[in-house]
């Protein structure tokens, strides 16, 4: 049976070392289910940092779908032609992120409404210029993360400051536009890396 640990950029992962083996501890740091160790992982956070952040509330809101989701992991039936944009925006939209790339190690996509919470360390400039485009709380921007949080750092925006104005084409008006951007932009390859992660988890 799979199990499941703590990866170094604090997200749970299938475990594919053999048994006592894994750099991320024995049996006490692995977990039957990504649900478990997800708890382990809030609860920890949360005597960290107090209140839970808004991304684990969405996590527990979707329990059944990340269950469902984790069901589909062994015998994954779909083909990877088969999993395309349809299959991406809906699970983004489900969880609210997706995870890319290694599936040891992987990334995630996810999408953020544009305000000061969401984004830390945003600049009165900037938000001044969201502001006056109308952005300001009002537009959504895909990212791509190692860690998820409930707020990120102006750096992972893709706005290509200008001198004297940032760029904003990205900025969508919906949570799906954002998504539908991001698989529009060719140097992201959104898709081709969701597929990555599918594939190196097929089979486990
Ligand atoms: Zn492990």
């Amino acid at each position: 049976m799979t199990k499941f640990h703590i990866s170094k950029h604090g997200m749970p992962a299938p475990c594919k070392a053999e048994k006592g083996n894994c750099p991320y501890g024995g049996e006490e740091s692995h977990f039957n289910s990504l649900e478990e160790a997800q708890e382990f992982i809030d609860k920890r956070n949360e005597e960290r940092y107090g209140l839970l952040n808004s991304v684990d509330e969405r996590r527990k809101m979707d329990k059944h779908d990340r269950e469902k989701e984790v069901a589909d992991i062994p015998g994954y039936k779909k083909t990877d032609e088969e999993y395309d944009s349809k299959d991406l925006i809906e699970k983004v939209q489900i969880k609210g992120f997706i995870a890319i790339d290694d599936a040891d190690d992987p990334l995630y996509y996810t999408v953020i409404l544009v305000n000061d919470t969401n984004i830390k360390d945003m600049t009165n400039k900037f938000k001044s210029q969201l502001i006056e485009e109308g952005l300001y709380n009002n537009s959504y921007i895909g990212i791509i993360t190692n860690k998820l949080s409930s707020s990120y750092s102006m750096d992972l925006l893709p706005i290509y400051g200008s001198s004297s104005r940032y760029v904003t084409k990205w900025f969508a008006s919906t949570f799906e536009a954002a998504i539908k951007n991001s698989l529009r932009d060719k140097q992201l390859s959104l898709l081709k890396r969701a597929r990555n992660y599918l594939q190196i988890n097929k089979g486990r």
